[in-house]
């Protein structure tokens, strides 16, 4: 330990911080994950893992101590987060127990004498898009308009986040997810995600019969696959570059091509059913020369993401049937 790097996830209990600490294991650092619960799906791979309320400020404190000096690297990814049906219909009750901690634990961070710390934003900052629209820069995010208060609420954390950047000295980075998919991940429940969702309705449905899809399918969206986005999360870390950053796949595809690709996979002709629901923006298109100019490109295409995922759910959907569950 004494000679590694440090770094503490917040929010490794979660899809993504799961997968960041395996990341940052593979680049040698000694790793602490903090949640407020455990990994559900796998064991951590953090060597210390730490069960607090991160809402609490003592309990940031506890996370940000450390023997033998100080974090280097803090990954702020806790959050109470779910899809695009959760975003809608919970947001307003999760908002009133948001947690102006997590905001604030930068300022901690850097009283405890961090070198850097990542702030995990979302492209649901940015407004509505038209489908064919030209690309949004980060810059476009201002004027603001998100259509959810979690698009509203985190912009808010990153500016909160770049004014702590500019009165301590610690160093912010910010990147702005777009989905994010991939085994060990919400695949049920109602905090799952699209690709998610898609697979387990796929997984669940009789040969010949429908998958429910939310609208009518036409929006467009990007989907990165979880092993790009922490090679992303960890390029920008170790970057230079300030500000909010895109970090995404280039591969832009209606909802109803999402199902198609996980049908095939699955080797399934079902009928697309389309139901009413949450949609979200009706299409996207972001500009991501800020995170290429450091050399990360999403190497996953949509298909093989697919394929490392639909096996995945399916597992879980089989494991679940023998349980007893639905
Ligand atoms: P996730 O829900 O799987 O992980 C978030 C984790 O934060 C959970 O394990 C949860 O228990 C933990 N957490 C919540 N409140 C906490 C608290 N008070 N104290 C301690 N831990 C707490 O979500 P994820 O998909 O891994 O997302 C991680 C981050 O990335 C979030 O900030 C999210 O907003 C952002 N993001 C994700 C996506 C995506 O597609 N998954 C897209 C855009 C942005």
């Amino acid at each position: 330990m004494a000679n590694q790097r440090k770094a503490l996830v917040c929010g490794a209990g979660g899809f993504i911080g799961g997968h960041l600490v395996k990341k940052l294991k593979r680049e040698g650092y000694w790793v602490r994950g903090v949640d407020i619960k455990e990994h559900e799906f796998v064991p951590t791979q953090a060597d210390e893992f730490l069960l607090l309320d991160l809402r609490e400020a003592h309990n940031c404190w506890q996370a940000l101590s450390v023997k033998d000096g100080t974090f280097d690297e803090v990954y702020q990814l806790a959050a109470d987060m779910g899809g695009m049906g959760f975003i809608h219909t919970k947001r307003a009750a999760a908002e009133e127990q948001r947690e102006p901690a997590i905001d604030a634990y930068c300022e901690r961070a850097s009283m405890r004498g961090v070198e850097r710390y990542f702030f995990s934003s979302s492209v649901c900052v940015y407004r509505d898009m038209e489908p064919g629209e030209p690309e949004l820069t980060e810059a476009d995010a201002i004027p603001a308009h998100p259509d959810n208060e979690y698009g509203w609420e985190k912009l808010y954390a990153e500016r909160m986040a770049q004014a702590y950047a500019r009165h301590y000295p610690i160093n912010v980075r910010i990147a702005r997810f777009q989905n994010c998919y991939g085994p060990e991940g919400a695949w049920r429940g109602g905090r799952e995600k699209a690709p998610a969702a898609i697979c387990r309705k796929v997984a669940m449905a009789d040969e010949g019969g429908a998958v429910e899809v939310w609208g009518d399918g036409t929006a467009i969206r990007a989907f990165t696959y979880v092993d790009d986005l922490v090679d992303g999360i960890y390029a920008l870390m170790q970057s230079d570059l300030e500000g909010a950053v895109n970090i995404g796949s280039e591969e832009y595809v209606p909802v109803n091509e999402l199902v198609r690709i996980v049908m095939e996979v699955a080797g399934k002709d079902l009928r697309i059913q389309h139901v009413e629901g949450p949609v979200g923006g009706q299409a996207r298109n972001f500009s991501k020369a800020r995170i290429h100019s450091l050399g990360w490109e999403a190497e996953v295409s949509l298909r093989e993401g697919i394929e490392r995922t639909y096996p995945w759910v399916l597992k879980q959907v089989k494991q679940t049937r023998d349980e007893g569950g639905k």
